[in-house]
């Protein structure tokens, strides 16, 4: 059953996903699904409070799924994902307005199954018992930690990687014996459709599910007695769900937003440096959590700089308004958010540069790279995360005053170094905090499978993928093996000259 809450959705996604609208008497605008969409497929379906009771009581009857379980859960995780691939990129370009297939393929389906692979090979050494040190005076016991199944996990995600930030974290949650509950965005209707045709072919209803809806739904789901949740969207809704959370003192990986520098060393080469960065920002128009968000550049190179990332636009992007390969922004409101973040930092006195060959168009959300020159540390894309294809330039004479001012903000979710000089490389890496770091490339630390993910502060808590996400979604259970021989009588009161004995031989006289 989709509670009314499920069926509330925004005017973008109306817009995006063609789900029709009716408004309410308190003017709040609800919409009623049309026929074939997750709305419409869900109507019959059991509430998100009644699919977590299956599920746990499904996890009660088998609470410790065996390897050759959990590898058969990725296996078909993995064949259906790639079966489904064609409309995974058609689905997100259908709610994007025009999402690259590339981008798609990469960014939803490689990394997942990169992820998968990654955690089958290594699934059987994770899942082994850890032995672990006895002290002597309780030789000839023994310990070890085993990795336990949490129970039911739960996964918020945010539009922008709609597939993999569902199926990502759902791969080590599985790896680690688990059952699933994934809530999609509501800004990607098609791709939650897609997804959810997936997790229907692959599991049984008790084993993973997809509940939609927007944030009411969010609120509810949030509020559910997890084992452990997973939410990974914008800081602000990251707060309400970990408030949420606590409710039940549900454990949370959060997986936040934010401003992730980048710097340019002064060693590098500024044309290659211009490429990197703008493949990187312009990758889903920058709508990317580790986007390079701003840059600094040395005040002697701006201009070569500048002009190395008008050849970059013209090398990636020639004759913008027909590509492909260039991604639109999601929906109207963020298309106006960006154009407002431009004319804001224009006002106050920025220099404003388009770098493609065709002006932004609200009509079609196509939004070429743009450069803000020398913005002002007050404007609105110097205070907010941009998400989108806008990249500020900051002139800097001394590295370490770059440094300042990455430790005088929030600690970010990525950080770009980009230099040769190792002892520079090192203070960066010493001297700041950040979720994660790609030295001379922008990005490319997420799609490493055996590199822990996850922000620090303001851009998060916790990490998953590689073995860090199975023990996230596992409870290192600690057990302690008693000797059939042991001195533990020794030790029991009344305490006398063996007792004695032992703090002599332990702590001395
Ligand atoms: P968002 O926070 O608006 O929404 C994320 C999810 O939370 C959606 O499913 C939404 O329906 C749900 N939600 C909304 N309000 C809720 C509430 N009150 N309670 C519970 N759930 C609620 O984020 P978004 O706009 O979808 O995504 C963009 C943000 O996500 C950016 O800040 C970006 O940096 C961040 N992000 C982070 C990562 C990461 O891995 N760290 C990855 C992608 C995106």
């Amino acid at each position: 059953m989709t509670t009314s809450a499920e069926t509330h959705r925004t005017t973008e996604s109306k817009t995006n996903g063609g789900v029709t609208a009716t408004a309410t008497s308190s003017g709040a605008t609800q919409t009623q699904a049309p026929p074939g969409t997750t709305e419409s497929k869900t109507a019959d379906r059991p509430d998100m409070h009644t699919v977590l009771k299956t599920m746990r009581a499904a996890h009660k009857a088998s609470p410790a799924p065996t390897y050759e379980e959990r590898i058969a859960s990725l296996d078909k995780l993995e064949a259906a994902l790639l079966a489904h691939k064609e409309d995974i990129v058609r689905a997100i370009s259908t709610d994007f307005g025009n999402r690259s297939r590339h981008e798609s393929l990469v960014s939803e389906v490689f990394v997942v199954v990169g992820a998968i692979k990654h955690a089958r090979d290594h699934l059987r050494d994770w899942m082994e018992p850890e032995g672990r040190e006895v002290a002597w005076a309780f030789l000839p016991a023994s310990a070890e930690v085993q990795m336990q199944p949490l129970g039911v996990v739960g996964i918020i995600a945010p539009w922008n990687y709609p597939i993999q930030l569902g199926l990502s974290p759902l791969v080590g949650a599985l790896a680690a014996g688990n059952r699933v509950m994934i809530k999609p965005s509501e800004l990607t209707p098609s791709a939650s459709d897609v997804l959810d045709q997936i997790v229907r072919e692959v599991f049984k209803p008790d084993h993973v599910a997809v509940i939609t809806g927007g944030p009411e739904v969010g609120e509810e789901f949030s509020k559910l007695p997890f084992d452990h949740l997973v939410f990974t969207g914008s800081t602000r809704v990251g707060k309400i769900v970990m408030r949420n959370a606590s409710e039940h003192l549900t454990p949370v990986t959060l997986e936040l937003g934010g401003k992730s520098p980048t710097i340019i060393g002064d060693d590098f080469a500024i044309e290659e440096a211009a490429l990197r960065i703008i493949a990187g920002k312009a990758f889903n128009a920058g709508q990317t959590c580790i986007a390079p968000d701003y840059v600094f550049v040395p005040a002697k190179k701006v201009e070569a700089f500048i002009a190395g990332c008008k050849k970059a636009v013209a090398k990636l992007y020639p004759d913008l308004r027909r590509n492909e390969d260039y991604t639109t922004i999601v929906n109207e409101r963020h298309f106006d958010r960006l154009r407002g973040y431009l004319d804001d930092a224009r006002e106050k006195g920025a220099h404003i540069i388009e770098l493609a060959d065709a002006e932004a168009d609200r009509a079609t959300r196509k939004m070429g790279p743009i450069l803000v020159v020398q913005p002002r540390e007050d404007t609105v894309v110097m205070q907010e995360e941009i998400f989108g294809p806008i990249l500020p330039i900051l002139a800097y004479e001394k590295l370490d005053d770059v440094i300042d001012y990455v430790n005088e903000h929030p600690r970010p979710l990525a950080l770009y170094y980009f230099g040769y000089d190792q002892s520079q490389i090192d203070r960066v890496l010493e001297r700041t905090v950040s979720g994660g770091v790609s030295i001379n490339e922008t990005m490319l630390h997420v799609a490493q499978d055996d590199l822990p993910f996850g922000g620090v502060g303001p851009s998060g808590m916790g990490h998953y993928h590689a073995h860090e996400g199975f023990v996230a979604f596992s409870k290192k259970k600690p057990v302690f093996y008693q000797s059939r021989l042991n001195a533990r009588s020794l030790l029991l009161p009344p305490y006398g000259k063996a007792a004695n004995m032992f703090f002599r031989l332990t702590l001395g006289k």
